[in-house]
């Protein structure tokens, strides 16, 4: 029986990282070559055949355009190649969330995309960075992982990227999904799907862009003043999303400030700085009369992304930016 062929995308992070002693704390995110991650990852005789590319060696939170061109055209070609089964990204976890979401969102839901990282680096003891790799390895192979668009594998769990967000710094169960949980649960030896496939044969929903524009997050806190607002238009924010207190609220002047943004043809998403939680239109906040955008269930590193792509994709009207945030192709 032939293995399935697996397109490996090495950009960093602590999956590849390598720290002074096995009970260090410190260490480099992307100290080891995606070539010896490969040679270890040989020893533990997964059935699939693995080629890598290293696309960057990097912290993930120092990711950005070059690396996600990068990643994207390299998915686009696996996608194309009728020989690659699906591909995983090996990723530091910081901005996984985001990298996952930026591809889902501009990739077709065919063969399977899968993110993986690691909370402790390589060499240190209970490192988890080979276990979630072959739990990645499992679900690419496994033909049901298609069409259900880019996914995170951590944990023992597989996470539409959608839904995932990192919720802790260090435990190794650090990610969380909202507002559906996990999807599939996982290990080396199984694999175990909650649901069907929802998006079989679904096109990217949007462009690759090509660039993305300057959209800033701003947090609310009590007590704040508009001024920060001010500041980001003066430095050319083509968009700005709010992480705002429970249902995305904001101090009235700084809503008023966000209000003369919108109307200035910059779009203004509000999310909240909360956990987690739907953010609804028109709660407390008057969202019709302002003009502005209710994120609904995406957390402001997510919302972001979105809005980039929107505005890169040329939509910026508060009505179409929010029928993207209530999912519809736009
Ligand atoms: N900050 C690094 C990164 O995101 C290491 C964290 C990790 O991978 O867990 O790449």
């Amino acid at each position: 029986m032939t293995h399935p062929r697996i397109l490996v995308l090495g950009t960093g992070g602590t999956i590849a990282g390598a720290g002074a002693s096995a009970t260090a704390a410190a260490y480099q995110p992307g100290g080891l070559a995606l070539e010896t991650m490969l040679a270890n990852l040989a020893a533990l005789g997964l059935a699939a055949d693995l080629a890598g590319q290293e696309v960057a060696r990097i912290g993930s939170q120092d990711i950005g355009w070059p690396e996600w061109q990068a990643l994207h055209a390299a998915c686009t070609g696996a996608l194309a190649d009728p020989a690659i089964t699906g591909v995983i990204i090996t990723h530091g976890t910081d901005t996984a969330e985001e990298t996952g979401f930026l591809l889902d969102l501009t990739l077709p839901a065919g063969k399977p995309i899968v993110l993986v990282g690691a909370m402790r680096p390589a060499d240190a003891v209970g490192a988890d960075g080979m276990r979630n790799f072959a739990n990645a390895v499992r679900v690419v192979s496994d033909p049901a992982a298609a069409g259900r668009g880019v996914l995170l594998v951590m944990g023992d769990a597989v996470l539409a990227a959608r839904d995932a967000r990192k919720a802790a710094t260090s435990s190794i169960d650090a990610f969380k999904s909202f507002p559906r949980g996990a999807i599939a649960r996982v290990t080396p030896a199984g694999l175990d799907w909650f649901g069907p496939a929802h998006r079989v044969g679904e096109s990217a929903r949007f462009n690759w862009p090509q660039s993305l524009p300057r959209v800033a997050i701003l947090t609310a806190g009590a007590g704040m003043d508009e001024q920060p607002v001010k500041a980001l238009l003066g430095i050319g924010c083509k968009g700005v999303v709010l992480a705002g207190m429970g249902q995305g609220n904001a101090p009235a002047c700084v809503l008023g400030a966000l209000a003369n943004a919108a109307a200035s043809g910059v779009p203004v998403v509000r999310s909240t700085r909360v956990d987690e939680g739907i953010v609804d239109r028109n709660v407390e906040v008057d969202d019709d009369a302002l003009g502005l955008v209710a994120a609904r269930a995406l957390g402001p590193a997510k919302a972001r992304m979105l809005l980039m792509v929107l505005i890169a994709n040329g939509i910026t009207d508060a009505a179409q930016v929010q029928a993207a945030f209530d999912g519809e192709k736009v």
